[in-house]
């Protein structure tokens, strides 16, 4: 699935925050030089020294408005406690990308509820309730300008960001020598106009956006194909480090994920269909996660 979720969130907090840290005259600026329509930056605001970022689904109904005949979730219920890796596993259109749409409220449930930390996410105000989750996407959304604004584009306040803070992300997704070795380091304009980027690549700059956004929830959509050995060693031991610490979901599509998730939770025909252990739930002789392992493939790297 094509998921568009890159980072901070809703282009009304993109709006109001980037373009502090934008020159004027910049493409993205002309891109996002419009008001947003939602009274968006409205409704709670948990307590920030109390936040834990537990997440749960209860009972929740959902189908896209443009497909309101095509159930999507039904009776869909899932616990993401706090500080766990939740891995996310089931067939091909099964909804895996929707749970993330979900809980980044780009879409709400007909019915049921989506909760963080006990209270209903729709009563949250969504610029915070953003600015605590980050998302590393199978296809990392880059802007067309600099790498460094473009890791600063993770921060609450890019504008505040310094070149201190963006080399030390960098190096923390194991990004920076390979920005390093652009002529123009951190300047280098990516994207369409500039330097194509491998997909690698991109991811790193993904990760090191999002350590600087530094989030209590992480959402990830590993990739679907592998990368060259590399890079997929890079990548891995960048996402590890961004992990530690938070709450985080992961639609996998690797073996290592699923065996290393506290919890992975198996999605088909609209609900969550077991939940456990990758060892407990291969124990189950009929049990979907067993066919599901022999049908699909899953990265071994
Ligand atoms: P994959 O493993 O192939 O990425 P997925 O499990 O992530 O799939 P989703 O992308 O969540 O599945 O999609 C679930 C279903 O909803 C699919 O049938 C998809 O075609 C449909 N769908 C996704 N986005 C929309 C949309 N914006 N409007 C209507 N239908 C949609």
């Amino acid at each position: 699935a094509f998921w568009v979720g890159v980072s901070v969130g809703g282009l009304s907090s993109f709006y109001s925050e980037l373009m502090k840290g934008l020159g004027a005259g910049s493409r993205l600026w002309e891109l996002l030089e419009r008001e947003p329509e939602l009274p968006f930056n409205e409704g709670t605001v948990l307590n920030e020294k109390s936040f834990q970022g537990a997440l749960e689904f209860k009972n929740v109904h959902f189908a896209y408005p443009a497909r309101p005949e095509v159930p999507i979730f039904q009776d869909f219920s899932l616990s993401i406690p706090s500080g766990s890796v939740t891995a996310l596993v089931g067939p091909s259109g099964a909804g895996k990308s929707t749970v993330i749409s979900l809980l980044l409220r780009l879409y709400d449930p007909a019915s049921g509820t989506i909760s963080l930390d006990g209270h209903d996410i729709r009563e949250l105000n969504p610029v915070w309730l953003r600015s605590k989750i980050g998302t590393v996407s199978q296809e990392p959304i880059l802007f067309s300008c600099s790498i460094a604004e473009n890791i600063a584009y993770g921060a609450d306040d890019p504008a505040s960001v310094t070149a201190e803070q963006i080399e030390q992300a960098a190096a923390v997704a194991n990004a920076a020598a390979f920005i390093q070795n652009f002529p123009q380091g951190f300047s280098t304009v990516v994207g369409e106009k500039g330097v194509l980027l491998s997909g690698g690549q991109k991811q790193r700059i993904a990760i090191a956006r999002a350590l600087l956004k530094n989030p209590k929830i992480l959402l990830l959509d590993e990739a679907t194909s592998a990368l060259d050995a590399e890079n997929e060693h890079l990548v891995q031991q960048a996402l590890d480090r961004l992990m530690e610490g938070r709450t985080v979901f992961i639609i996998a599509h690797r073996l290592s994920t699923i065996k290393n998730a506290n919890v992975v939770a198996v999605l088909d025909q609209g609900r969550i269909i077991e939940c456990g252990k990758h060892e407990e739930l291969l124990l189950k002789p009929d049990g979907m996660y067993r066919k599901l392992m022999n049908k699909q493939s899953f990265i071994s790297a």
